[in-house]
């Protein structure tokens, strides 16, 4: 199963790993296995194991991000109990150094002990939501949920993927076009 990384941030992403296939969601992590399979591929961290308690509690980040994250695209109040319950339980810290002097980081090591990988999610989504940035459903409303930061200078993003489905709506749209032409015009299909 391939997995999708179009949202720009690991809480989005997560939220994305439903995905809607022939008219119907589609959980692209239904198992522990998966997620750590998910969680390896999304650069997390690679652990050899998720436990069933750690990929359920996962799962009900991702469904509390997708309600806080829905909230703020009809820009209503976004609820926040939910992940408080998971932010509550925030690892300590540890000072690293890095390029620009020392940092202070989260002390997670999703690779050694997953266990902290709720918190991981919850944590990127609350930096989301407080974040200031621009958050946006892919304009594919007929076969695409996905969820994206738009981080383009114009701010005028559309798409989760331009080849996905961006390119599939100028298809469309021009199939569309073309079939208002008169009788003889060439008829043009959209692949698939
Ligand atoms: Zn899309």
């Amino acid at each position: 199963m391939s997995f999708l990384f179009r949202g720009g941030d690991p809480a989005l992403d997560l939220v994305n790993t439903v995905i809607v296939e022939a008219g119907a969601p589609l959980d692209l992590i239904p198992t522990p296995a998966d997620l750590a399979a998910w969680t390896a591929a999304a650069g997390l961290g690679s652990p050899a194991a998720v436990s069933p308690e750690v990929h359920a509690a996962v799962l009900d980040v991702r469904s509390a991000l997708k309600e806080a994250f829905d909230a703020v695209l009809a820009e209503q109040p976004v609820p926040t109990d939910r992940l408080n319950a998971v932010l509550a339980d925030a690892p300590g810290t540890v000072l690293r150094a890095g390029p620009d002097g020392l940092q202070l980081l989260p002390r997670v090591d999703l690779t050694a002990d997953p266990a902290a990988l709720p918190w991981v999610l919850a944590d990127a989504g609350a930096r989301v939501l407080t974040g200031g940035g621009l958050l946006r459903r892919c304009a594919n409303h007929d076969t695409c949920v996905l969820l994206f930061l738009d981080t383009s200078r114009s701010h005028t993003r559309r798409w989760c993927s331009m080849e996905a489905c961006g390119n599939r709506n100028k298809v469309a749209a021009h199939a569309a076009r073309a079939s208002g032409r008169p009788p003889g015009a060439r008829p043009r299909r959209s692949p698939r």
